[in-house]
C-alpha cells in the first residue's frame, strides 16, 4: 500500500475536481443540505480540517460539516442522505476529536459531522449505589474525568490519553492499564442513544435492542452514530502510587505481568514498554520519577539491547498512605525486576489519568505533535507472545522506532464476545502498540515498511493476531480480520446501515449506488 500517494491523488481529485464523490456538482449537494431545518449548521467552505487526523497520513476532503446543534440535527442528515437511497455516494461520516490514524473519521466528498459540537451541559452524574455518567457521543473523556470528580466519582477504564471523544473510543474498545481487571471501556457501559444509517433514533442497553448495543460498541462506526452513553462510575481515589521497574528478560517481564494481572490483592493499573537501545524511553522514563534506591540507580549499567519496563499504579487516599506503602511492597516482593531500577512517583489521580497530554504539550511546543504517525496497534495471543518479542524486538527493530512501545496482558475474561470487536483466542492476550512519530530519519516510508515486516511475519509465523484500530483495504482482509464473525458484521450493517452512509474511511463497505 502506498497510502500517501494514492491519498494525495483522491485529495486532488475530490478536492480541485468541483465534483463530489456523486458526479453532481458541488452547490446541488449543498442546497439540499442547506434547505434542511436544524438547530445547528452546515459549512460548504474551509473544510481541510475534517480532512486531517492524528495519523496525518490521509486527506480526504468532505463536501459539508455539519454542525449539530442537537440529536435531532444529527437523524435529520442521516435520514436525508438515506432517502436520497442509491441516487447518491453521499456518505456521512461522525468525527470525534479526529484522532484516528488512517482517515477513520473522514468522509471523502461526504458529510463529516462534528461531534464535539454535541458537547453540552447536558452531562449528568447520577451519585447512588450504582453510579454512572450520562454524557454526549463528542464529549472528550478528560470532561468527562473533570466532571466526575466534582462527585468524588470517575470511570473505571481508560484510555491512556483522555482528549479523545467517548463516541471515538467506544467505536474501537477503549483499552489502557485498567483493562486487565475492568475490561475496555466497552465493558462499562450501560446504555447507549444511537442515530441508525436510516436516520432513527434509538435507545439501546443490553436490556433493550441489545443486538444494537452490542454491534456499537467496537463497531468502527459501522452501525450508527453514539449520540449518548451512560458509563459506569466508581469512586475516585485522590493519589496515585506510580511505579517503574526495569527487566533484562522478556520471560521474567511477562510472568511477572501475568501473575500480576490474575492476582486477586493487585495494583490498579499494570503496562508495560519496551526499551531498544535505551534511546527515547531510557532517556526519559524515569525524568520525573523518584528511585528508590539512588545509589543503586546511578550505578545501573547494562549492555542489553533491549530492556523491558513494567509501569503500574497503586491508588490511595492520603489518610491511608501506610496502607497503600504496605501492599505496594508486598506486591514488589513478588516481581523478578532489576533491583536497583525501583522508580516511583506519587501523582493526583488526573495527574495520572491526564499524563500524556502533559507529554503532548511538550511535543506541541516543539512542532513535534503534529507531524504523520504511522502507528501500529496489534492483539497477540499469550501463547505465541514469546515468538512474536523475539523475532519483532530482536530481529525486525534493529533500533528504535521512534515512539513508544507499549505491551501489556489482560484477561479475556472482561471483554463481552458479543460486542464486535475482534480479539484472539485464548484466556490471556497482549497489547501491542507500536507508536512511532516519523521524523528524520524515521520516514513515513521506512515506518510503514517495518509495520509491514512486522505483520508479514505474525502472517507467515502464524501469529494468531489481531490488529487493533484495524486499518485495511481490501474486503478479503477485513473478512479474514472478522473471521467466522464476519457474517454477523455484515448482517448487522445491513439492518442498521443498508446503505453503507456510515464511516466510509474505516473502508470496510461501498455505499451502494
Ligand atoms: P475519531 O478519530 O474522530 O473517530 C474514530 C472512528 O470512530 C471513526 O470511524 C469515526 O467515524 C467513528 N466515530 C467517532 N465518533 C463517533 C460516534 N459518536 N459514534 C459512532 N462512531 C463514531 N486507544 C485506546 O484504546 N487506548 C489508548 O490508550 C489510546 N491512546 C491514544 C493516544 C493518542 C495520542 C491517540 C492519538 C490515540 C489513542 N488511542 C487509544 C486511539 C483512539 O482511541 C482512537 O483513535 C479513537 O478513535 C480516537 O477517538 P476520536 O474521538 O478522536 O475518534
Amino acid at each position: 500500500k502506498q497510502p500517501v500517494l494514492q491519498y494525495l491523488k483522491l485529495f486532488l481529485l475530490l478536492g480541485l475536481g468541483g465534483v463530489t464523490a456523486m458526479h453532481v456538482p458541488k452547490q446541488d449537494v449543498s442546497a439540499s443540505l442547506g434547505a434542511l431545518s436544524l438547530d445547528g449548521h452546515f459549512r460548504f467552505h474551509d473544510l481541510s480540517s475534517a480532512a486531517q487526523d492524528f495519523g496525518n497520513l490521509s486527506c480526504f476532503l468532505p463536501v459539508a460539516v455539519l454542525h449539530p446543534g442537537s440529536v435531532a440535527d444529527i437523524a435529520t442528515t442521516v435520514r436525508h442522505v438515506f432517502m436520497m437511497g442509491e441516487h447518491s455516494t453521499l456518505t456521512v461520516a461522525a468525527r470525534g476529536h479526529g484522532h484516528s490514524l488512517y482517515g477513520q473519521s473522514q468522509a471523502a466528498g461526504g458529510i463529516v459531522i462534528r461531534m464535539e459540537s454535541l458537547q453540552s451541559d447536558s452531562m449528568k452524574v447520577h451519585p447512588g449505589v450504582s453510579p454512572y455518567v450520562d454524557a454526549s457521543g463528542g464529549e472528550l473523556w478528560i470532561n468527562v474525568l473533570n466532571e466526575t470528580l466534582k462527585y468524588g466519582l470517575a470511570p473505571k477504564s481508560w484510555t491512556d490519553y483522555l482528549h479523545l471523544t467517548i463516541g471515538g473510543t467506544l467505536s474501537n474498545a477503549g483499552v489502557s492499564g485498567q483493562t486487565f481487571r475492568h475490561g475496555p471501556q466497552i465493558s462499562n457501559v450501560k446504555e447507549l442513544e444511537i442515530v441508525t444509517g436510516r436516520g432513527d433514533v434509538v435507545t439501546c442497553s443490553p436490556q433493550q435492542n441489545s443486538n444494537l448495543f452490542h454491534a456499537a460498541l467496537g463497531g468502527l462506526g459501522q452501525f450508527g452514530i453514539i449520540t449518548r452513553a451512560r458509563i459506569a462510575l466508581e469512586p475516585a481515589p485522590q493519589m496515585v502510587r506510580w511505579i517503574r521497574v526495569l527487566y533484562l528478560d522478556f520471560a521474567s517481564f511477562t510472568e511477572d505481568q501475568e501473575m500480576l494481572i490474575s492476582a486477586q490483592k493487585t495494583f490498579d493499573y499494570i503496562e508495560g514498554f519496551v526499551i531498544i537501545n535505551k534511546t527515547g524511553i531510557l532517556n526519559n522514563w524515569r525524568s520525573s520519577f523518584n528511585p528508590q534506591d539512588a545509589v543503586r540507580a546511578s550505578q545501573f549499567k547494562t549492555d542489553k539491547k533491549v530492556l523491558f519496563c513494567l509501569e503500574m499504579t497503586k491508588n490511595f487516599n492520603p489518610e491511608e498512605a501506610d496502607i497503600m506503602e504496605q501492599e505496594v511492597n508486598a506486591l514488589l516482593s513478588q516481581l523478578r525486576y532489576t533491583p536497583a531500577s525501583l522508580f516511583h512517583t506519587d501523582v493526583t489521580y488526573m495527574e495520572f489519568l491526564d499524563r500524556v497530554h502533559s507529554s503532548e504539550l511538550k511535543l506541541r511546543a516543539k512542532g513535534l505533535w503534529e507531524v504523520p504517525h504511522p502507528w501500529l496497534n496489534l492483539i497477540i495471543p499469550r501463547s505465541t507472545i514469546h515468538k512474536f518479542a523475539t523475532e519483532v524486538f530482536e530481529k525486525i527493530l534493529k533500533d528504535n522506532n521512534n515512539g513508544p512501545i507499549l505491551i501489556y496482558p489482560v484477561n479475556k475474561s472482561r471483554w463481552d464476545n458479543r460486542t464486535s470487536v475482534v480479539i484472539p483466542d485464548g484466556e490471556v492476550f497482549y497489547l501491542v502498540g507500536f507508536l512511532p512519530s516519523a521524523l528524520g530519519p524515521y520516514s513515513i516510508e521506512h515506518t510503514l515498511n517495518l509495520n509491514r515486516k512486522i505483520i508479514e511475519f505474525c502472517n507467515e509465523a502464524s501469529i494468531g493476531v489481531k490488529q487493533y484500530l484495524p486499518n485495511y483495504t481490501t474486503e478479503a482482509e477485513w473478512k479474514a480480520h472478522y473471521g467466522a464473525r464476519w457474517d454477523t458484521f455484515q448482517q448487522r450493517k445491513n439492518t442498521y446501515d443498508p446503505l453503507a452512509i456510515l464511516a466510509p474511511g474505516q473502508g470496510i463497505f461501498q455505499k451502494a449506488s
